[in-house]
């Protein structure tokens, strides 16, 4: 799986342009046309790296940028600024609200990419490990395929890192409120009873097939992988 690259830039024949060279270089590309897009598109499937122009319409590229750092889903995917400010005081200002790197326009194709290329090097020790296992369900964090017994299953994106979350702390309870600050992001509201929604689509995704519930519902408290489950499935394989 190619890793996967979000443009988010304005100006047709500049995106067009990445999009081109990344994709000619072997590495996905998505695009969007603002900083509302880019969001939104983040928020569905994250990418391995952004290209964020500083000068979009709307919300600016630093405005997405220091959105990004704030969740915590986000916080850790590389971001390399595009912009046609090539000031130093404009450059620490990139840096600051977060931006991993800085390109200044007009770029070289070949320079940009190896730059994609280098970020994205430096950015791969701090990810987690690329599979993550509890019992009989694997999910590759690369590719964000999930399987159950060898089943593959089909989940949201929201389902997705709710199962992540969960998986990274077998055992431990989170409330509502914990998993809609870690899976959401502290600063979205949503009402407390869409994680029970999710949980749900969750549930009925692994549990398709009459797998047993690995999905523990502790009362007035929230939620948890069943560890005894775990322990019951993996000794009586
Ligand atoms: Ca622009």
């Amino acid at each position: 799986m190619n890793p996967y690259v979000l443009i988010v830039e304005d100006e047709p024949g500049i995106a067009e342009m990445l999009r081109y060279n990344l994709e000619a270089a072997g590495l996905e590309a998505g695009l969007a046309v603002d900083g509302d897009e880019a969001l939104v598109s983040i928020a569905e499937r994250l990418p391995d790296l952004v290209l964020l122009d500083w000068m979009l319409p709307g919300t600016s590229g630093i405005e997405v940028c220091r959105q990004l750092r704030r969740k915590r889903e986000t916080r850790n995917v590389p971001v390399i600024m595009l912009t046609a400010r090539g000031e130093e005081a404009d450059r620490v200002r990139g840096l600051d609200s977060g931006a991993d790197d800085y390109v200044t326009k007009p770029f070289s194709p070949t320079e940009l990419v190896a730059r994609v290329r280098a970020v994205m090097r430096r950015a791969r020790p701090a990810t987690d490990a690329e599979h993550l296992s509890f019992s009989d369900v694997v999910m590759d964090l690369t590719t964000h395929r999930v399987q159950r017994a060898g089943r593959s299953l089909h989940l949201g994106p929201t389902e997705f890192r709710l199962l992540r979350h969960l998986m990274e702390h077998p055992g431990r309870v989170y409330s509502r409120e914990q998993l809609l600050d870690a899976v959401w992001g502290r600063d979205v509201y949503v009402e407390s009873r869409t994680v029970d929604v999710h949980i749900r689509r969750l549930r009925k995704a692994l549990n398709e097939g009459g797998s047993p519930d690995i999905i523990r519902t502790v009362r007035s408290a929230g939620y948890a992988l069943d560890e005894s489950l775990a322990d019951k499935l993996d000794s009586s394989s």
